[in-house]
């Protein structure tokens, strides 16, 4: 028995950060939406009773690590599954690049193994289960576009962006979502208007969701990695509508609504970057067949 399940990218489009918690997460609020870029999670099921990943990423851990390991894991112990599985990923996100490729690959395992060992799961029990293992895990459950709170882990399902092409380009460095948060200036913030774009997307408003575009962790990284700047920058002027930096970085992602335009922003990215994609915008619900 296997099971095919795709795990796509997220981007924020917008992201801030309330306050530092009790427990030493931060509360955050922000606006997540996925992408037509994905990795494809292979799950086939062992005789022998272990949990094997495959991966042929050298930046990808094969073991207790990954995450789809660690959801594969709390799925056997919680429901007492005496089988073995082999988790096969074939990465095309970026690792570490602020666009949740770990995640999605933990929830992609949390859907395909809740369907391969007949668990009866709903899609907010998976999620719950998939906030133990990450807070943007849940989020990648469902895909579509949400307004998430909390750690990120209570999510909302809001309306989808309109139809727009996405460029993203990744910088070579690598950077630590913790050591960005460990580095924010929590009382200097410029808040982004997070409801602002949730109204913004209710009436498709392509113009406004682009004026509104805005992530708090900018300030880190910006400070941190000065060529994340230069990729904004350079992304601007060859003619993408909006552009901001995804997550805690270091990928920048630009909006571009006419087609005809994508391939100037995307060869011109090229000369700066070795990893560079122009991928449809998703967000909506049914973003994971
Ligand atoms: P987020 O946007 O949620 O902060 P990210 O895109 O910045 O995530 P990931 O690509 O998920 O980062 O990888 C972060 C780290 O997690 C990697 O350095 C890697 O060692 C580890 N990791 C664990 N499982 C995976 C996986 N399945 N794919 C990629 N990285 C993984």
């Amino acid at each position: 028995m296997r099971v095919l399940e795709k795990a796509p990218a997220k981007i924020n489009l917008s992201l801030d950060v309330l306050h530092k918690r009790q427990d030493g997460f931060h509360e955050v609020k922000m606006i997540m939406t996925t992408i037509d870029l994905a990795d494809r999670v292979e799950l086939i099921e062992l005789s022998k009773d272990e949990i094997r990943i495959v991966s042929h990423n050298r930046f990808v851990p094969d073991d207790q690590r990954n995450l789809a390991y660690q959801a594969a894991k709390l799925l056997k112990d919680r429901f007492q599954v005496k089988k073995g599985i082999s988790i096969s990923i074939t990465k095309t996100i970026p690792v570490a690049a602020g666009l949740a490729g770990g995640s999605s690959d933990a929830a992609a395992t949390l859907r395909g193994l809740n369907r391969l060992w007949n668990l009866g799961l709903s899609m907010d029990e998976l999620a719950k289960i998939g906030a133990e293992i990450g807070s943007d895990v849940s989020f990648c459950v469902y895909g579509g576009t949400a307004l998430a709170t909390g750690r990120g882990e209570i999510i909302q399902h809001i309306d989808p962006p309109p139809h727009c092409w996405v460029v993203l380009a990744k910088p070579t460095i690598g950077v630590s979502t913790a050591d960005v948060y460990k580095n924010l200036k929590i009382h200097s913030l410029k808040h982004p208007d997070v409801d602002g774009m949730v109204k913004a997307l209710h009436h498709g408003d392509y113009h406004q969701i682009c004026h509104l575009m805005g992530n708090v962790l900018e300030s880190v990284t910006l400070h941190m990695h000065p060529e994340v700047s230069i990729i904004k920058e350079q992304m601007k002027r060859f003619g993408a509508d909006a552009v901001l930096m995804s997550g805690s970085g270091p990928t920048v992602f630009g909006l571009v609504q006419y087609e005809s335009r994508l391939p100037r922003v995307y060869n011109g990215l090229r000369g700066f970057c070795d990893q560079v994609f122009a991928v449809r915008m998703l967000g909506d619900v049914n973003s994971l067949d």
